[in-house]
């Protein structure tokens, strides 16, 4: 698979929530629990909700990981993110831009 079909094609998403372990517990933790939305990669969603929670929480150091929901961008969500993602690189060239020109 090429770079353009990575970026352009529905990614998974994963919606799940976590104990909060913060002391004291912060405000906005409901109900003692903090809650997140990040992508799957490799196939995860594949691996059932078991094996993504598991993954979340090794990689994010998460306790009590329990997972919510499991879907797969609309097309309007890809294109959303593709657009923010392009706005950002945008963004990035003008700074580099603006760098490059000096302090006047
Ligand atoms: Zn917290």
């Amino acid at each position: 698979m090429n770079r353009n079909e990575l970026l352009t094609k529905n990614r998974w998403k994963v919606r799940y929530s976590y104990t909060c372990i913060c002391d004291p517990t912060c405000w906005y933790a409901k109900n003692g629990r903090h809650t997140g939305t990040t992508y799957l990669n490799n196939g995860e969603q594949e691996q059932g909700t078991e094996a993504v929670a598991e993954s979340l929480a090794r990689f994010h150091r998460h306790e009590g990981v329990e997972v919510e929901t499991v879907w797969q961008e609309s097309d309007e969500e890809r294109d959303a993110r593709l657009k923010a993602q392009r706005r950002d690189e945008a963004d990035a060239a003008r700074g580099i831009w603006w760098g490059m020109g000096g302090a006047n």
